[in-house]
């Protein structure tokens, strides 16, 4: 797993794109498990290794550049590998030229109960306008109202929210210069170029040095610059003012208005107390509250999606191919969405067999003949009508490389048998876990 150089979020059992909720949540749920006191089989050392992992990724300061350590740990490695890819944006999912590590604390405040909800990643600048604009508008709406801490932290906090989260600039440049890199791998040697042009003056020398060198070595090719890269991130600085007021402001104009309007009383407050206090205990003890993904209320589907979704580790097809002694295929789905996996016969490229995750689960097949098989896999939200592929624009993508999988012979002692091969892959949707798929066309993945 390159994104987690030591192990962090592997330790904690969640993949590197875990909001701060899901990571409290694992955290809590290992403690209960391990602890001695409550019947747990864990070790004093294992405890001390879950803590020492969540004392990193439970803080979002530490855990961001925990994150940035592992990137450049991934850089060059990537670097020998000869095998880049362009950032992607935690929140849509799409490459992102320009990309920052950003952090965004949500306050929630009521009575005498005060929390802050992290949501922080690397963000495209679209993505950052809307999450500054949710952060800002959360805050505001729930931090003012528990004593001491709220206003207090709802104006320190609010004011970064609005600004468009804390960030690092040297941070940012390390993130600007792996794509520089990704993009010269991949021939989009203008964009390197105009990337780099920015870099110039990044307060990292060493990247400001490497950039002059990209630039010269481009010039010196005949390329010529791109003129000034656009900056999207003007856009993200422009709505602050906005922000501010709303910041501010929402809550006295809020007010107001309750005390204008006091008949219907105050019913017209209560369901955001209700909700408010409820995400507090959601967070408090269940956990599994996601803030910048309202994690899909699955709302009412098109019609010509799949009525009964495949359960996680549903053979889709191919199961006759599957016979009871052999290989196994484990696919952890770290990704963003649900997966379908499909294993095809390397030699004449037939779909030998597929199989479904959901997000966040994982599944195995077992069964597969010996033979030389790739591994392509296909992630969405949406099933066609027949559960069989997903709707919509189809990305598919897949394993680089060919596995060979034949079993061995083998005598100890007593015993005599085969011994059969066990793949596990793991699926982020970031560059990282130990699968870095190649992308392929939705053609390519549907054809059989
Ligand atoms: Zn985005």
């Amino acid at each position: 797993m390159e994104r987690d150089k030591r192990g962090y979020y592997a330790r904690l059992d969640v993949p590197p794109t875990a909001s701060a909720s899901e990571i409290k949540a694992a955290y809590r749920h290992l403690v209960r498990q391990h602890h001695p006191d409550r019947g747990g089989s864990g070790s004093g050392q294992e405890i001390r290794e879950i803590n020492e992992a969540y004392h990193i990724l439970g803080d979002p300061q530490k855990r961001a550049s925990y994150d940035a350590e592992s990137g450049e740990a991934q850089e060059n490695r990537n670097d020998t590998l000869n095998n880049f890819n362009p950032l992607i944006c935690r929140s849509c999912h799409k490459i992102t030229a320009q990309p920052r590590y950003l952090i965004f604390r949500n306050v929630y405040s009521f009575l005498f109960f005060t929390t802050r909800v992290p949501v922080q990643g690397i963000f495209c600048a679209p993505c950052a306008k809307s999450v500054a604009l949710k952060s800002t508008v959360i805050t505001s709406l729930l931090g003012w109202w528990g004593i001491p801490w709220g206003p207090l932290l709802t104006l320190g906090n609010g004011f970064h929210n609005a600004l468009g989260g804390r960030q690092d600039a040297s941070q940012n440049d390390v993130l600007a210069w792996h794509n520089v890199n990704a993009f010269l791998q991949s021939n989009h040697i203008a964009l390197a170029y105009g990337l780099a042009e920015k870099l110039l003056k990044s307060q990292n020398r060493e990247i400001a040095t490497a950039a002059a060198e990209i630039t010269v070595l481009c010039r010196s090719n005949g390329f010529k610059p791109a003129g000034e890269l656009k900056d999207p991130w003007g856009a993200v600085r422009s709505q602050a003012p906005l922000r501010l007021a709303i910041l501010f402001f929402l809550p006295f104009v809020l007010s107001a208005f309750l005390v204008a309007n006091h008949d219907p009383p105050p019913s017209r407050f209560e369901p955001e107390q209700r909700e408010a206090a409820s995400d507090y205990t959601s967070i408090d003890t269940a956990g599994g509250f996601e803030l910048d993904q309202p994690s899909a209320p699955v709302i009412a589907t098109p019609l010509a999606t799949c009525a009964t979704p495949p359960s996680n580790g549903t053979v889709l097809s191919g199961a006759e191919n599957l016979v009871s002694e052999g290989h196994v295929l484990e696919i952890d789905n770290g990704s963003s969405g649900n997966a379908i996996v499909k294993v095809r016969d390397a030699v004449d490229g037939s779909t030998y067999a597929s199989f479904y995750i959901e997000q966040g689960q994982s599944a195995s097949i077992e069964g597969i003949k010996d033979g030389q098989y790739e591994f392509q896999v296909d992630t969405g939200n949406e099933l066609d009508s027949e559960c069989s592929f997903f709707a919509g624009d189809i990305t598919g993508s897949e394993f680089p490389d060919p596995e060979y999988l034949a079993k061995e012979y083998f005598n100890v002692y007593s015993g005599e048998g085969y011994l059969y091969q066990s793949l596990q892959y793991t699926l982020y949707s970031i560059p990282g876990g130990n699968v870095r798929p190649v992308t392929t066309s939705a053609d390519e993945f549907n054809s059989d």
